[in-house]
Formats: C-alpha cells, structure tokens, sequence
C-alpha cells in the first residue's frame, strides 16, 4: 500500500503567484500557478482519447487564466483549483500534485 498523505491546508499566494500545500507528512509544497493552468488535467486542457487537448507546452496564458482565485476540494483525493477565466474543471489528484512538486526539495532545474 502506498502512503496515502493528505493536505492540512492550502495557501494561495498572490504575489509570487503560487499555491502551498502543506501535507501531514510534514512536507510543504509548491506549484506556480502557471505550471499548474499548464499542466490542468480537464478534457478540454489535456485531451482525452484520442482528442488532443488545447493545452501544449507552447500554450501562451493570459493573467485571468493563470490567477487561481480558490480552490475547490473534491473528495478527499484531489483538488480543483478555480481560475479567474471562470475554468475548474481541472482535477489535481493529491499524487499528481505530490509528482510535479516544485519545492526547492523536489524542483528540476531544467523547467
Ligand atoms: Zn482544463
Ligand atoms: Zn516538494
């Protein structure tokens, strides 16, 4: 069985344009909200079946898209963050987050 962590609280900062999630392993996590909008898992953003999505790696985003206003708890496995465009439909698993952690611990240099 694999750790099952869980987030304590979440953390939207507007300045840096960030979100924290500190998980009861004690482990604190980040993502700009850049990445995140990128990296959204929708349908629509990330493509499904043989559907590409909108979103590559080229995808130029305005301000409003990548501002996360809130985020949205969907059961207790994943999160939804709510973009200023109106998008939130994007479900971020807690594993999922847990793989694209960007903290200066887990953060590859090259992205
Ligand atoms: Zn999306
Ligand atoms: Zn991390």
């Amino acid at each position: 069985m694999p750790t099952i962590v869980n987030p304590i609280g979440v953390e939207l900062d507007e300045t840096a344009r960030r979100m924290r999630i500190r998980w009861d392993d004690g482990h604190l996590g980040e993502w700009s909200w850049l990445s995140l909008r990128r990296a959204c898992p929708c349908a629509l953003c990330a493509g499904e079946g043989n559907l590409p999505g909108v979103v590559t790696l080229d995808t130029a985003f305005s301000e409003r898209e990548t501002h996360m206003n809130e985020v949205r708890w969907i059961g207790r496995y994943a999160l939804a963050p709510i973009w200023a465009d109106g998008h939130d439909t994007g479900l971020f698993t807690y594993s999922k987050l847990r793989d694209m952690c960007e903290c200066a611990e887990h953060a590859t240099p090259d992205r």
